[in-house]
């Protein structure tokens, strides 16, 4: 049985280890457009292994990402991954954000989310002296972990259990013929039995090239970070987050502290006019006109215009975005960051211009596309996979080992 997995970021390397290490006769090719694994969301996020605190009980987030951060935690123990769980606060600034806290606090335990203590205002400082606000959680299992380094690692396995990573391999047909899909990719064509697309940012593209419905669409969000200088790291000794806005799958401006030590202050979330465009300058035209084109972005943007515009100010505008982490840590200026970094989400939009809350997999015929994924899917990573795997299981009809 072959299967090629489309995609080299930690959803698609996670899928071929464990199709590799699940059956025996399976044989994966990985396809990766890029000449290393990780480039985009996976090696461009905040690095935070989520608990699972915020998520509709029942959904697919909810349920991976609890059942993944376990999975990650051990096998970043059995290979010696760094993986510390420094805890976050969820911190309430006013009275009217005391109920939405506590709504996301009942949330965690019906998600089953270990080590969560709720912290009225005056203890707030025991877990984060610099912190402030009327009421916090303190989630003591959330952690964080370079998940390009996990990455890499899963690579690795794929390549001892036999898999293959083509790097530099664009994708870009994908033809049924009776059992098999043939899959081209630059002056490359091969046969597969099965296909599992994990393509992040082109995630619709490389699903209509299967034939498989258009909608949703992928839009980019950027997601900006300021750092903080390293003589104000001290401000911080894990992670710290405000109370997200429920309309909205993002978590918020939050100061998050990095396994290299390093801490920022972000993401906030700006419309991209390029699938991977890291800097607002990045332009494709390309990109640009599909997002204008796709059927739920007017929409979406008549929506949510105001909060794009302001998100889109913040962003030039340094001092108003310190400003949104100042609410929860006062002591913080302008002074105290310096350098800036960025990362793009794949959001899936659909027609009418609802942005997807949930990770979303369709197949069409024998291709499987993972549609929407998300944060927390890095965190989620190992047990989507596992879902995957069990998705398909009937079609790699062979013995798991
Ligand atoms: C700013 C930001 C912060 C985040 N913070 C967190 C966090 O703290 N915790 C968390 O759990 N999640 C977080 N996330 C989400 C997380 O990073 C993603 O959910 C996760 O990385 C998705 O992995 P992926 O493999 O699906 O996508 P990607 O990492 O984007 O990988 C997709 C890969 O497919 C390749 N590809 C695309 N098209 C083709 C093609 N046609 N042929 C061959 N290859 C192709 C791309 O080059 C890319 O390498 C964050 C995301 C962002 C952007």
């Amino acid at each position: 049985m072959k299967v090629a997995v489309v995609g080299g970021g930690i959803l698609g390397v996670a899928v071929a280890r464990e199709l590799m290490s699940k059956h025996d006769a399976a044989t994966v090719t990985v396809f990766e457009k890029e000449s290393d694994l990780a480039t985009h969301q996976t090696g461009h996020n905040s690095g935070v292994v989520h608990a699972g605190v915020y998520y509709q009980p029942g959904s697919l987030k909810a349920r991976l990402c609890v059942a993944g951060a376990r999975m990650l935690r051990e096998l970043c123990a059995q290979r010696d991954i760094p993986y510390d769980e420094c805890g976050k606060l969820i911190v309430a600034t006013g009275e009217r954000q005391r109920q939405p806290l506590r709504d996301i606090f009942d949330r965690g335990h019906d998600n089953g989310v270990p080590g969560l203590v709720w912290l009225e205002g005056a203890d707030i400082t025991s877990i984060e002296p610099h912190a402030t606000g009327v009421a916090a959680i303190h989630s003591a299992r959330t952690a964080i972990v370079d998940y390009a380094r996990v990455t890499r690692e899963l690579g690795r396995d794929v390549a001892e259990l036999g898999g293959v990573i083509h790097l530099g391999a664009e994708v870009t047909s994908l033809a049924s013929r009776g059992t098999q899909v043939v899959v081209g990719a630059g002056d490359r064509s091969d046969s597969f039995d099965l296909v599992v697309a994990c393509a992040g940012l082109h995630a619709d593209r490389v699903a209509r090239l299967a034939g498989d419905d258009p909608d949703p669409t992928i839009i980019p969000f950027r997601g900006e970070y300021h750092v903080l200088k390293e003589a104000s790291r001290s401000l911080v000794r894990g992670m710290i987050y405000p109370v997200p806005d429920p309309r909205y799958p993002f978590l918020g401006v939050h100061l998050t502290r990095h396994i290299d030590g390093s801490v920022s202050i972000g993401p906030n979330a700006v419309l991209a006019l390029a699938r991977e465009g890291y800097r607002w300058r990045d332009l494709s035209r390309r990109d640009a006109w599909e997002i204008v084109r796709s059927p739920g972005f007017l929409q979406m943007a008549k929506t949510h215009w105001r909060t794009g515009a302001t998100e889109a100010y913040g962003s030039v505008s340094k001092r108003r975005f310190v400003a949104a982490a100042r609410r929860y840590v006062p002591e913080l200026k302008v002074s105290d960051v310096s350098s800036r970094t960025s990362g793009v989400r794949a959001q899936a939009v659909d027609r009418r211009g609802e942005l997807i809350d949930d990770f979303r997999i369709t197949r069409a015929g024998r291709v499987v596309s993972v549609r929407n994924a998300p944060s927390p899917a890095a965190t989620s990573s190992l047990a989507i996979a596992e879902s995957i795997v069990s998705m398909i299981d009937d079609d790699l009809r062979v013995t798991p080992r």
